[in-house]
């Protein structure tokens, strides 16, 4: 489930939000202020995602097992 972040407008509150049909935000107003159609922000999967190593090793396939006979 995609989670995007929302930014308003009017009064500058930042909040993150899970969409499933209405991405673009018109479907939903700031929290705080109550401002309709917050504006969207980048993803939070791209934006923070700095220093993080997600691959540990191993993708497919036994690792090492040595029965290939
Ligand atoms: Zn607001």
């Amino acid at each position: 489930m995609p989670i995007f972040e929302f930014h308003c407008k009017k009064c500058g509150h930042q909040f993150e939000t899970i969409t499933r049909a209405s991405e673009d935000g018109s479907g939903l107003e700031c929290p705080e202020c109550g401002e309709p159609k917050p504006e969207k922000l980048l993803s939070i999967f791209s934006a923070s995602g700095t220093g993080s190593p997600a691959s540990g090793g191993g993708g497919c396939g036994p690792s090492h097992g040595g029965g290939f006979s």
